[in-house]
């Protein structure tokens, strides 16, 4: 089935998300849909599969215009999508969900549940996904649980299947394996889209490349002729520089040193268990992870916004076990945290008052308890300029900029205090390539000058491009450790997947 997508334009309000696109998807191809976040590919797709209607244009279907009204609609005429988050109900077996699947309508009895069983079956054996119709879901990796959400759209005879960012959440290994499964399922005269912001992933799976830039497709590029370098620039709107100068390692004293440490998650169980670990001035140190194995939990223990539960934390030889944030702050840690908006900033405050939240006892912003706001607004648009950020004032809110800035506004205050240690908790993910250059610059620089890091990231390519040292964390320990040089992906993802040495 050939799809046409023709002038399409969906609004958010008075945000357009996707503007006057056409796109062309032709059965027996995989076209990559590259874009940096929020360049609207998710909502281009999510008009494709029935979840919006769009505001202008029209969708043919091997030259018929439709009209969708709901998902049900898109699944009926053959469009399968296969979103971020699975949408899979864990205590179900496969075939259970494969029934219930994306449609609320059919109850499950028992001559359904047969014949989806069997039918799971041949599916599975026909584009080698090697599912279990009687598996349940809980328990099962990630990348299997994927499976499964292909099976439910392949169970309802979907012939065009849109993925989105579907590498996000699998290790090295995984990836490999779902790409074998995409070029199968192309084979076999699918219409494939494959949604995703990693330029190397393109380059490896698809056959013909539309980049997406600000709503608007800004360029379609043939994957055999295409460079990475030339793709970053469609998707940013200029050059990008890969790979950060990472000078030689100049190891100094020791500035943390973890020992056994044991922290336990909200419910009371124990996300981390028993990991040792130090960082020297000087030295980055990368924790790798499929997301959800720990790394929070450390970096909450290390910042003193969790208590440990036991073990111990020494930073420049003063244990800080059992340190507040606050402590920790003023000891010289810097955070960095993964979820900006929960503890990093405050989007109705303005730029100002955001950086006076972190610095706000600091002698150069306050005296007694005067908040000495000159200052505080001085050295915040010193920080507009030095860190790089897009923002026309010091006095606008800070919610109004865009991920990458509000993002950098956050290192550059972490980063021009003089700390010993800077922990980074997925510095860049919704971030633009462009700024992820920008704060990785910034990262080197801060080791160059002695500091150090820690870099917690569940992209690999991030952790191999700024670590001396890469820990990889597996349930809560760490499941490998590689030096710089002998870190081979492989291994790693293998330790990823918790089947390290
Ligand atoms: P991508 O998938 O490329 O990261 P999205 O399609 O998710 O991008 O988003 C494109 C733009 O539309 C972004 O600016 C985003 O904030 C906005 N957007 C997406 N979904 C919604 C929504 N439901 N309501 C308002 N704005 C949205
Ligand atoms: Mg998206």
């Amino acid at each position: 089935m050939q799809i046409e997508l023709r002038g399409i334009t969906k609004r958010f309000g008075a945000v357009a998300a996707v503007s006057d696109v056409d796109l062309t998807i032709r059965p027996g191809e995989v076209l990559a849909l590259l874009g940096e976040n929020g360049a609207g590919k998710s909502t281009l797709m999510n008009v494709l599969s029935g979840l919006y209607r769009p505001d202008e244009g029209s969708i043919l279907l091997d030259g018929k215009a439709v009209q969708f009204a709901g998902a049900g609609d898109a699944i009926r005429a053959g469009i399968g999508m296969v979103h971020q988050h699975f949408m899979l109900v864990p205590v179900f077996t496969v075939a259970e969900n494969v029934v219930l699947g994306v449609e609320p309508t059919a109850a499950l009895d028992r001559l359904d549940l047969d014949a989806a069983r069997r039918q799971v079956r041949s599916i599975s054996a026909r584009y080698g996904l090697d599912v279990d119709p009687d598996a349940t879901i809980e328990g099962m990796p990630v990348g299997l649980q994927q499976r499964v959400e292909i099976l439910k759209v392949l169970f309802r005879a979907a012939e065009a299947i849109v993925f989105d960012e579907p590498t996000a959440v699998l290790t090295p290994q995984e990836v490999t394996e779902f790409f074998a499964i995409v070029r199968e399922l192309r084979d076999a005269g699918k219409a494939i889209v494959f949604i995703t912001h990693k330029l190397q992933e393109v380059l490896a799976v698809a056959d013909r490349i539309s980049v997406l830039r600000a709503g608007r497709v800004v360029g379609t590029c043939d994957p055999k002729t295409a460079t990475a370098a030339e793709l970053a620039r469609l998707m940013v709107g200029r050059p990008v520089r890969f790979a950060v100068d990472r000078p030689p390692l100049e190891r100094g004293a020791p500035i943390l040193e973890v020992e056994d440490l044991q922290v336990a998650d909200e419910r009371g169980e124990r996300a981390v268990g028993g990991v040792t670990f130090s960082v020297h001035a000087g030295e980055c140190v990368g924790i790798a992870g499929i997301h959800g194995n720990g790394q929070s939990e450390l970096v909450e223990a290390l910042t003193g916004m969790r208590r440990a539960v036991s073990g111990r934390i020494r930073l420049q030889g003063r244990d800080i076990t059992h340190a507040s944030a606050r402590d920790c702050h003023r000891l010289g840690i810097a955070h960095v945290p993964e979820d900006r908006l929960r503890s990093g900033i405050i989007g109705t405050f303005d730029l100002g008052e955001n950086v006076a939240l972190n610095t706000y006892y600091e002698p150069r912003h306050a005296s007694g308890i005067r908040l000495r706001w000159g200052e505080v607004y001085r050295s915040t648009a010193r920080l507009i300029r030095d860190y790089d950020v897009r923002a026309r004032s010091p006095l606008n809110p800070i919610g109004q900029l865009s991920g990458g800035n509000q993002q950098k506004l956050v290192i550059g205050r972490e980063l021009s205090r003089d700390v010993a240690l800077i922990v980074a908790s997925q510095p860049t993910r919704g971030v633009d390539v462009g700024s992820i250059e920008y704060i990785h610059e910034r990262f080197m620089e801060a080791r160059s000058r002695g500091r150090g890091l820690i870099v917690v990231s569940t992209e690999l390519d991030e952790i191999l491009g700024l670590a001396d040292r890469i820990l990889v964390m597996f349930r809560g320990r760490v499941a490998g450790e590689f030096q710089d040089g002998a870190a081979d992906i492989g291994n790693i993802g293998l330790a990823m997947a918790g089947a390290g040495a």
